[in-house]
């Protein structure tokens, strides 16, 4: 009979215990019940945003910490180069104010920002124009170290390949980072970033477009199709050439002008038709 008890209070203790732990309270105390849960749901995070910083490790460090301005994560260029988290996942960091990508805009809101400790490009005239600096690259252990930050945040996020991209490919008008050094092809080769446009398909392409370049239109509308904020003018205007230089930037790195040619064009035609087979 006392077994039968002592067995019976213990089940109801068990009960009570499974029961009470769905009920939680919200970070503010007020008592939620959290038994239920829906299947209609991800992540806030959509997209990863590369950036270098244009300054050493103190200063890179003051910036992201003291200004307006800030990032989740800031890599820096030691040896070994060490990841740092200035801004907790879930809340938005202050890295990419004026952006757009398809049809997102004003990115900070919904993705991850990643700082690279990095001085761009070797300083030259006040004047000179992006598309005719001289980039530094950037050392294979930062590089290293990168990768597996970039696949841990893309995996628990579940980020699109095609979502992890360069500040200046989300805001080309005034952007260039992470640069023409950076090495998306690898990161392409690693799966992180989706497959580089095949040579074989690209030299085809490139010879007809050597017969015939496309027009500005074209290239507008394409590279507004693969997804950067361009406007389709009809004219080879700034913008144009601020995205066509990102572009080659990115995926034909020896030449960057920002003028449509036909290897460029060849590149854009492929990837573009790869990511939206007709
Ligand atoms: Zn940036």
């Amino acid at each position: 009979m006392i077994q039968t008890f002592l067995r019976g209070a213990v089940l109801f203790a068990a009960a009570m215990l499974a029961g009470c732990a769905s009920f939680t309270t919200t970070e503010g105390g007020v008592p939620i019940d959290a038994s239920h849960t829906a299947t209609g749901q991800d992540s806030r995070v959509l997209f990863l945003v590369l950036h270098y910083t244009v300054a050493d490790f103190p200063g890179s460090m003051k910036i992201l910490t003291e200004q307006q301005v800030s990032s989740h994560y800031l890599l820096s260029d030691g040896s070994p180069p060490r990841i740092y988290r200035l801004v907790d996942e879930n809340r938005r960091a202050w890295h990419s104010g004026a952006s757009g990508w398809k049809e997102n805009r004003r990115l900070n809101s919904s993705s991850i920002g990643i700082e690279i400790v990095h001085p761009g490009f070797v300083p030259g005239p006040a004047d000179e124009q992006d598309s005719q600096r001289t980039f530094v690259p950037f050392p294979p252990a930062q590089i290293d170290a990168l990768v597996p930050l970039i696949q841990d945040i893309a995996r628990r996020h579940q980020i699109l390949p095609e979502r992890i991209l360069g500040h200046g490919e989300v805001t080309p008008s005034y952007k260039v980072d992470p640069g023409p050094t950076f090495p998306w092809k690898r990161l392409s080769e690693l799966g992180i970033t989706p497959p580089w446009p095949d040579a074989a398909r690209v030299a085809e392409q490139r010879a007809l477009f050597d017969a015939a370049l496309p027009d500005i239109t074209w290239f507008q509308k394409t590279l507004a199709r693969h997804g950067y904020p361009i406007e389709v003018t009809g004219q080879m205007d700034k913008q144009t050439q601020r995205v066509l230089m990102n572009f080659q930037m990115r995926y034909r790195p020896e030449k960057y002008d920002g003028q449509p040619d036909a290897e460029s064009a060849a590149l854009l035609d492929v990837l573009t038709r790869a990511a939206n087979p007709q």
